[in-house]
């Protein structure tokens, strides 16, 4: 099964990218220069209207992760948010953080890294995915699917990874 990534706002992107990502320049009270500092890419971006109170009101994102984006913040309903989001570098848009995720009961159980890796809590899918796909030597996405699904799990390929 394949898919569009779709990103949940869980911000981990966003937390450890600031020496990357940064901001290089206060144009006005809300206007900067973006600037990805390994291939020197430059914006200018706009703080959106809605996220301006946030933006301006809450830096615990920052203060909590000394390596968070400058523009990175946490709504009060606990996703995070770029508050520059149309005007975000190619690294920003172009970040996929997953291969694919594992459903179980429509509940996230997992999600691939790269080709074979996994990230998940759940001890059985962890058996599972050792046992099946870590130690088959070219484990296409029909056998996975077709494991998973034998262990009542699903999974969601994204297509431009
Ligand atoms: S791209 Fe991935 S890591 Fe980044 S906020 Fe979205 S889900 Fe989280
Ligand atoms: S510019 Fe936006 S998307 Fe890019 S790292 Fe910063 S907060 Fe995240």
């Amino acid at each position: 099964m394949g898919g569009n990534f779709e990103c949940t706002q869980c911000g981990l992107c966003c937390l450890g990218i600031g020496e990357i990502v940064r901001m290089d320049k206060q144009l006005s009270q809300y206007g900067f220069i973006v600037k990805n500092e390994v291939v020197r890419e430059m914006r200018q971006a706009l703080i959106t209207p809605e996220y301006r109170d946030l933006f301006d009101n809450d830096h615990s994102v920052q203060e909590q992760n000394t390596s968070a984006c400058f523009f990175v913040r946490r709504k009060p309903d606990g996703k995070y948010v770029c508050t520059i989001h149309p005007y975000r570098l190619f690294i920003c848009k172009d970040y996929h953080c997953c291969a694919a995720r594992i459903y179980k009961n429509g509940i996230e159980a997992g999600r691939v890294k790269g080709r074979v890796s996994i990230v998940t809590k759940d001890e059985e899918l962890q058996g599972i995915w050792r046992e099946n796909v870590q130690k088959h030597p070219d484990p296409s996405r029909d056998h996975i699917e077709s494991v998973l699904s034998g262990h009542g799990y699903s999974i969601l390929f994204y297509d431009s990874e």
